[in-house]
């Protein structure tokens, strides 16, 4: 529950979904524990890696995951927001986030 501020929101990495309340990874390496509603991500678990690079080749096998694995909102457990488009929501990922050939 560390860098928790007020109102500001977060994209998740994997599925951009972009009103997480807490960074899942903060700028020295340390994760949020916290679970991504979209795609199910436990930043700090499934993700885990000691490097930037890693966190973010970690990020990219889950996108490649959850992409294949039909792009199911909270693994089926519960139910999108109304009008969700995970296509459009993985627009929200940054640049820097995504391998070159990724293009969403
Ligand atoms: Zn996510």
């Amino acid at each position: 529950m560390i860098n928790t501020i007020k109102n500001k929101k977060f994209v998740c990495p994997v599925c951009g979904y972009s009103e997480l309340d807490e960074e899942p990874w903060d700028k020295e390496l340390n994760p949020s524990w916290g679970i991504c509603p979209s795609c199910g991500t436990h930043f700090g678990n499934y993700d885990f890696a000691t490097t930037k690079e890693e966190i973010t080749a970690r990020h990219d096998i889950l996108r490649q995951q959850w992409i294949s694995q039909g792009m199911i909102w909270d693994k089926g457990s519960s139910e999108p927001p109304t009008n969700w488009n995970p296509r459009e929501q993985l627009k929200n990922i940054p640049k820097q986030f995504l391998s070159p050939n990724e293009n969403y």
